[in-house]
């Protein structure tokens, strides 16, 4: 098995490379660092399996040899970076999907698209079930990430009924663990460095508004389960217990022992209110269930944000 991960050297990425070369694939990681470090990947450089190409998948680009399975991870995630690259963020989410579908379409490969829990937007519906359509703000900033990911589900699926290409669709919700940037700006960075380096944890709003955290280990069990089944709708991936966001905080203060204060700042435009996944669909699908209790999650992200500010 040859398995391309775009946006490999990534969060996210970065764990399928490994779980794939664990399964025994050859992998073909190819993404280029604008919100990515190579960091994250130069432990699998000397493997001989492993092969990266730095690449923007926005443009075309020609693979030699088979190709079992593309897995499209690349695209800036966290709000503070898809706000400062609002137009890479919309063209690797529609002409990115457009190139790597096409690659799948001329190798007759598996496709797996890393769509979110942002294309329901500030949900109306709670908890989000998949065959709920979402509450967007098509011209808000968030808009560029929502957008490109409502596109490119759109050009996945056109690519399964059109081309008969065997595709699959993960919506993941918010996931943290090792190899978030500690300034991608995203809470769970945000606020353990804070905590780890004494400064105020920042609380946007009042803190009322819920996230449900998955640890990365458990949604790479889930991806690497969906891309083996022949299922071609959206699949919810994510750990369904809710948390707010002054919970969560408080969370970090005790697992830290830090004496950080919380300082309240404003809420961004369209900040979703509420947010936790219904999975009984990876559930029945996948026989998939998150593992990873969240304080444990917390410790180990934690230890390695730790590492990171002694490095
Ligand atoms: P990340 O920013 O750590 O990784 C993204 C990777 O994609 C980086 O290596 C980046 O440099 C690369 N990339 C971006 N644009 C590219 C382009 N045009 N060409 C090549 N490479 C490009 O983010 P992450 O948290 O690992 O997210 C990975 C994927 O999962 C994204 O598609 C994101 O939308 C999706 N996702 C993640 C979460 C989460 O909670 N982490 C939630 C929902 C969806
Ligand atoms: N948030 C916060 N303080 C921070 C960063 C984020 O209170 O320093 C809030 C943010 O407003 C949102 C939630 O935490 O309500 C999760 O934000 P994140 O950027 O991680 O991703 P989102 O789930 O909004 O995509």
């Amino acid at each position: 098995m040859r398995t391309l991960i775009t946006g490999g050297a990534g969060f996210v990425g970065s764990h399928l490379c490994e779980r794939f070369l664990a399964e025994g694939h050859d992998v073909l990681c190819v993404a280029n660092f604008i919100t990515g470090n190579p960091v994250n990947v130069q432990h699998l450089l000397g493997n001989p399996r492993f092969t990266f190409v730095r690449h923007n998948v926005s443009n075309p680009i020609e693979l030699d040899g088979a190709i079992d399975n593309i897995l499209h991870f690349a695209s800036p995630a966290s709000p503070v970076d898809y706000l400062r690259h609002p137009i890479a963020t919309l063209k690797v989410g529609s002409l990115g999907t457009h190139n790597m579908l096409g690659l799948a379409k001329a190798k007759n490969a598996r496709y797996l698209l890393a769509s979110t829990s942002e294309v329901y937007g500030d949900p109306e519906r709670h908890p989000q079930r998949e065959d709920y359509w979402g509450n967007v703000n098509p011209i808000g900033i968030r808009g560029v990430y929502d957008e490109a990911k409502r596109f490119a589900e759109a050009m996945t699926m056109a690519y399964h009924r059109e081309h008969a290409i065997n595709t699959h669709i993960v919506r993941i919700f918010n996931t943290y663990g090792p190899r978030m940037r500690l300034d991608d700006g995203r809470v769970v960075p945000n606020l353990m460095g804070q905590a780890l380096r004494g400064e105020p944890l920042t609380i946007y709003g009042d803190g009322s508004q819920t996230r449900s955290f998955c640890f990365v280990s458990d949604l790479v069990d889930g991806i690497y389960r969906l891309l083996q089944c022949d299922f071609h709708e959206p699949v919810n991936l994510g750990n369904p217990n809710e948390v707010t966001i002054r919970e969560f905080a408080d969370e970090i203060l005790a697992l830290s022992g830090s004496k950080s204060t919380i300082e309240f700042k404003p809420l961004p435009q369209d900040d979703p209110k509420v947010r936790k996944p219904d999975i009984t669909r990876a559930r029945t699908l996948l026989g998939w269930e998150p593992k990873v209790d969240r304080h444990e999650g917390m410790r180990q992200t934690l230890d390695y944000f730790r590492g990171k500010l002694n490095d």
